[in-house]
């Protein structure tokens, strides 16, 4: 048994009763229709690789990568075989075992651990971002068209960076937002991120002004970091285990009932903290009562309930499941009804709303073409609803069906659930 892997995997393994009911549902199966793409077929993979049948070779990593992490898999199996987590401990493997492909490797050191690693870079990204958009820079490279001669897919993968905001949103507001009712329901602590603090300061301030119209003072403590999903996704948990300790020691020193996060990736792995600190005992308990507050903002409100009613906004509405929140937290039922609530809403139920978009993390970077075979198919689907606006509660989803609307030529707006309700608080 390979020592990288932790005995209970072979648990895991041994729960799968091979029954193929994932396979339907799988988003990379149903682009090749080879079984080694499939859920049970990179179970199998990963388990003899696990037991020295075969060796860790390229095909097998690049089988792993080409995996989304998205879980559908999960959600469909029968046996309740955790796949996601097969697939991170597999990819710390790889990882350890230095046979990152490429493209991961050089996104990993540039991106995730020389950026999202640190608040001072992650600022220093949006600044240079901000200048890249605000300087016509970014309009004049993509207009004419000059990445081509290096190439396509870089010229089609720049236009996938998030536009920044005029200022980082932690930097732009107090430590501490009071209810503006009467009277105080509670106070929650709000995540501000990474990728969310520097270009979704607007989805932010739509999911404080909601807070705070229902009652909650909110407190957003300053120095916070990245969740680290993105890192633990990718093979680097060590580096996941720094960022959420790091987060551990801020949340600490504030008082707060609930911890109340309005992107679907990071409120899904804080709810892990407590799991990934199972040999540290100096963070497992510290973890553990963190994530036990952890609530994803609909998810929050959902349990709460609204004290304050919207107004009407006569608007059609569609839902787009983010992954981590319909498959990792099995958040299904309570954005739709937040938006369903709202008075003069038109909600058209998007067809396969719980397959992914293809944004992935970083997959949509660093396997672009399959992630645009994937977008297709969700983007066809979004034409059907006809809708005025397409919601999604996560940022890489945000920022793919973005991009997908515009590859489309399609006038629909992309928001956040929060921000549709926001705008009904007139
Ligand atoms: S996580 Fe998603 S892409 Fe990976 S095997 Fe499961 S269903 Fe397929
Ligand atoms: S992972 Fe679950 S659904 Fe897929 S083959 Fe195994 S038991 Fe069946």
């Amino acid at each position: 048994m390979n020592p990288l892997l932790k005995s209970h995997l072979e648990e895991i393994f041994n729960k799968c009763l091979h029954c193929g009911l994932c396979l339907p549902t799988c988003p990379t199966y149903n682009i090749n229709l080879r079984e080694e793409s499939s859920p049970r077929g990179r179970i199998q993979q990963m388990h003899y690789v696990q037991s020295g049948k075969i060796p860790l070779s390229k095909t097998v990593v690049d089988e792993l990568y080409f995996c989304l992490d998205c879980q559908a898999c999960e959600t469909a199996c029968p046996a309740g075989v955790r796949y996601g987590e097969l697939v991170e401990d597999a990819r710390n493997l790889i990882h350890d075992s230095k046979k990152d492909p490429l493209g991961i490797r050089l996104i990993k050191k540039l991106f995730l651990n020389g950026i999202l690693i640190s608040n001072e870079r992650t600022k220093l990204f949006g600044k240079f971002l901000r200048f890249y958009e605000r300087s016509g820079l970014r309009n004049a490279i993509e207009e004419s068209g000059i990445l081509k001669l290096f190439s396509n897919a870089l010229s089609e993968k720049i236009q996938l960076l998030p536009s920044p905001n005029e200022m980082c949103f932690s930097e732009s507001i107090e430590e501490i937002i009071p209810a503006t009712t009467n009277k105080s329901r509670g106070r929650v602590a709000f995540l501000s991120g990474c990728i969310m603090n520097i270009a979704f300061g607007e989805t932010h301030r739509d999911s404080i002004r909601v807070l705070t119209l229902n009652g909650y003072d909110v407190v957003i403590p300053k120095n916070q970091v990245c969740c680290g999903s993105l890192h633990a996704h990718n093979g680097e948990l060590e580096k996941a285990k720094k960022l959420a300790k790091k987060n551990i020691e801020i949340f600490e020193k504030h008082e707060f009932d609930t911890l109340v996060i309005d992107s679907a990736g990071c409120s899904a792995f804080m709810k892990e903290y407590g799991k990934i600190f199972e040999d540290e005992p100096e963070y497992k308990n510290r973890a553990i009562a963190l994530s036990s507050k952890v609530r994803e903002i609909t998810e929050f409100l959902s349990e709460v309930g609204l004290k304050k009613s919207p107004d009407t906004l006569n608007i059609s509405v569609t839902y787009h499941e983010a992954c981590h929140l319909v498959h990792t937290q099995k958040i299904s039922r309570q954005p739709r009804e937040l938006l369903q609530n709202i008075p003069g809403i038109t909600f058209v139920e998007l067809p396969e709303s719980t397959w992914c978009c293809g944004s992935a993390g970083i997959y949509n970077i660093v396997r672009y073409d399959d992630s645009m075979k994937i977008l297709d198919r969700k983007m066809e689907n979004i034409k059907s609803t006809h809708a005025d606006i397409v919601t999604t509660a996560n940022p890489g989803c945000h920022i793919q069906l973005q991009y997908g609307i515009a590859k489309n030529g399609l006038k629909m707006e992309v928001l956040h659930p929060i921000s549709v309700l926001s705008r009904a608080y007139k």
